[in-house]
C-alpha cells in the first residue's frame, strides 16, 4: 500500500494562532524547529537549562529560555527534542506533572513513546513530528523556501484535531514543502533503528573497517585501502541518492558493474539476512531498547569503551591525516 503523504494544503496553520509551542531543548533539532515556527508566526517557548553553549546559542536568536518544567507548564504543545537516551528520566523529573489535560506531547523519534520509558497522562495525546533530516539541513532549507520531508505519526486514540495540529506544525517548519509521510509510533521507531543498525551506521562502517584490514593485511598502502574503502563510498552515495542503484551501475565502469553483480551476493549472504531478521525481531522486542536504557544506567561504561577504541583504529589514522591534505575538504576532527 502507497504511503499516504500531505502538503502545504493539507495542512492549516491557523489552527496554532492561539496555541503556545514549547521547545524543550535548543540543540540540533530543537534550534531548527524552533526559529521556523518562530518565522511562521507561532507562538515558542523554549526550555532549555542554563550554563551551556545551547543556552546562549537560544539567546542569541532573541528567545528567552526557562526552564523544562516552566516551558512545559506554558505549552499547549509540548516537544520534546533532548536526546532520546536521557528523555524518560527528565521527562517523570520535570514534565509529566507539568502537563495538563488537552495538551499533546511531541517528539522526533518514537524510541521513548514506543518502548514505554515516557507515557502520556489520560487526556494528553502524543504526536510525532520527525523531520528526515539533522536540524542544521531542517533550518536551511526552510531558509530558502524549501523543507526536509517528514514524518507523523499518532499514538492510539488521538483526535483528529491532534492530527490537523500536527500537520499545521509540520507546516510550521517546513515539512510539508517536502512532503509529510503518515506512519505509526511503531514503524518509525523499528525502521530507524534497523536502518542504522544494519545499513547506515553499523553495516557500512564494520564493511569499510573490513575491507581496509584485508587489504592492509595482504601488504597493501593503508592510503590506497583508505581511498578504495572509504573515500570514494562518497561518490557511490551521491549516485545512490541521485538515481538508485541502476544509476550507479549506469555511471560505473562495465568491469565495476560485472564484479558488482559477481561479488556483492558473495559478501552479503544468505547468513547476512538471517542475521538482519535477528536483529529485527530484537529491535521489535524490545531487547535492543532494554540494552541501550540499561547501558546509560551504567554510566554508558561500553558504549564509552567502543567509541574510543575505534577512534584509534588504523583506519581512522590514515584517515584523519589524508583528509587534512585535501583542501576542498571540511575535515572534521573527532
Ligand atoms: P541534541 O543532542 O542536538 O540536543 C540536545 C538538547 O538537549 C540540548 O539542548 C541539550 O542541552 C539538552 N540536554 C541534553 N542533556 C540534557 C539533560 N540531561 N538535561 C537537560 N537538557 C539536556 O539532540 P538532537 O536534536 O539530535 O535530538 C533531539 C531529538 O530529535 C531526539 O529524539 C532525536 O532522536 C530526534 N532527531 C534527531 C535528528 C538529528 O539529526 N539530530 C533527526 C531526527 C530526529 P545542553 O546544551 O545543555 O546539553
Ligand atoms: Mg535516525
Amino acid at each position: 500500500m502507497a504511503a499516504q503523504i500531505y502538503y502545504d494544503n493539507d495542512a492549516d496553520l491557523s489552527l496554532l494562532k492561539d496555541k503556545t509551542i514549547a521547545i524543550l531543548g535548543y540543540g540540533s533539532q530543537g534550534h531548527a524547529q524552533a526559529q521556523n515556527l518562530r518565522d511562521s508566526g507561532c507562538n515558542v517557548v523554549i526550555g532549555q537549562r542554563p550554563g551551556s553553549a545551547n543556552y546562549d546559542l537560544a539567546v542569541s536568536h532573541g528567545f528567552e529560555p526557562v526552564s523544562l518544567a516552566e516551558a512545559t507548564q506554558q505549552g499547549d504543545l509540548v516537544n520534546v527534542l533532548l536526546p532520546d537516551e536521557v528523555q524518560g528520566d527528565i521527562y517523570r523529573d520535570q514534565i509529566r506533572d507539568n502537563l495538563s489535560e488537552g495538551n499533546i506531547l511531541m517528539c522526533s523519534h518514537g524510541f521513548n513513546i514506543h518502548f514505554g520509558q515516557v507515557s502520556p497522562p489520560a487526556g494528553v495525546d502524543a504526536l510525532l513530528v520527525a523531520p528526515k533530516g539533522p536540524g542544521h539541513l531542517v533550518r536551511a532549507e526552510y531558509e530558502k523556501g524549501g523543507g526536509v520531508p517528514s514524518l507523523i505519526a499518532l499514538s492510539d486514540g488521538a483526535s483528529e484535531e491532534t492530527k490537523a495540529l500536527g500537520l499545521a506544525y509540520a507546516k510550521g517548519i517546513g515539512g510539508t514543502r517536502g512532503g509529510v509521510i503518515e506512519t505509526s509510533f511503531s514503524e518509525e521507531t523499528e525502521t530507524d533503528l534497523f536502518g542504522e543498525q544494519v545499513v547506515l551506521c553499523g553495516g557500512v562502517s564494520e564493511l569499510v573497517k573490513m575491507a581496509f584490514e584485508t587489504l592492509v593485511e595482504a601488504g597493501y598502502q593503508p592510503e590506497m585501502a583508505y581511498f578504495e574503502c572509504l573515500h570514494e563510498l562518497k561518490l557511490i552515495v551521491d549516485l545512490f541518492y541521485e538515481g538508485g542503484i541502476s544509476y550507479m551501475r549506469y555511471s560505473v565502469s562495465n568491469t565495476a558493474e560485472y564484479g558488482d553483480y559477481m561479488t556483492g551476493p558473495r559478501i552479503i549472504t544468505e547468513e547476512t539476512r538471517t542475521e538482519m531478521r535477528k536483529v529485527l525481531k530484537e529491535i521489535q522486542e524490545g531487547v535492543f531498547a532494554k540494552n541501550w536504557i540499561l547501558e546509560n544506567k551504567g554510566g554508558a561504561a561500553n558504549f564509552k569503551s567502543r567509541r574510543r577504541i575505534d577512534k584509534d583504529h588504523e583506519l581512522e589514522i590514515v584517515g584523519r591525516r589524508l583528509r587534512k591534505l585535501m583542501t576542498w575538504i571540511d575535515a572534521k576532527e573527532y
